[in-house]
């Protein structure tokens, strides 16, 4: 019998950054900041974000392009691999982005790559926390309150059959 299922999310959405709670607004300063450390000659589109750990520490990350496309990285893995990289144990528990245009921080928010939600969500399932994803534009902000909800239906460890060694 065929069966039409549907899927949702909320999340919140802010006007300023004013709005904000004192710990998020201050990790995405930290990603607002991480943008003009990012290595973006040939988008031009520079990109920041910044991991809280349960300790409270924050590691920024920025994209980092190179001439062969495939080997840049993201600011959001490259983030997230500071993080692990150097506080292993200290689980992260917020990730704030945010992005840089020709004119300056992006109106609207911008979202992870589809490559990026696949490393978040793997952070996600291993600590068995969720981790939450603050979106920072000019005009808005957006608060997912875990980043599964941007990857519906995604493949993890616990996928049925899939036995990770
Ligand atoms: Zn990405």
């Amino acid at each position: 019998m065929i069966k039409t299922k549907n899927i949702s999310f909320s999340y919140t959405e802010f006007e300023k950054i004013d709005e904000l709670d004192a710990g998020d607004r201050e990790l995405l300063i930290s990603a607002m900041k991480a943008v003009e450390n990012a290595y973006a000659p040939y988008s031009q589109f520079k990109v920041g974000a910044a991991v809280r750990l349960e300790s409270g520490t924050i590691i920024a990350g920025t994209n980092i392009e190179n001439a062969a496309f495939p080997s840049g990285i993201c600011a959001e893995r490259s983030a997230l691999a500071g993080a692990v990289s150097n506080h292993p144990g200290d689980i992260p528990v917020a990730m704030a982005i945010a992005a840089n245009n020709t004119e300056g921080l992006t109106d609207d928010p911008v979202s992870p790559c589809g490559n990026c939600r696949q490393v978040i969500i793997e952070e996600e399932y291993r600590n068995g926390k969720p981790l939450r994803i603050i979106l920072g534009g000019k005009r808005k902000i957006r608060i997912i309150e875990k980043a599964t909800d941007l990857l519906p239906l995604c493949f993890t460890m616990k996928f049925p059959g899939f036995t990770p060694r």
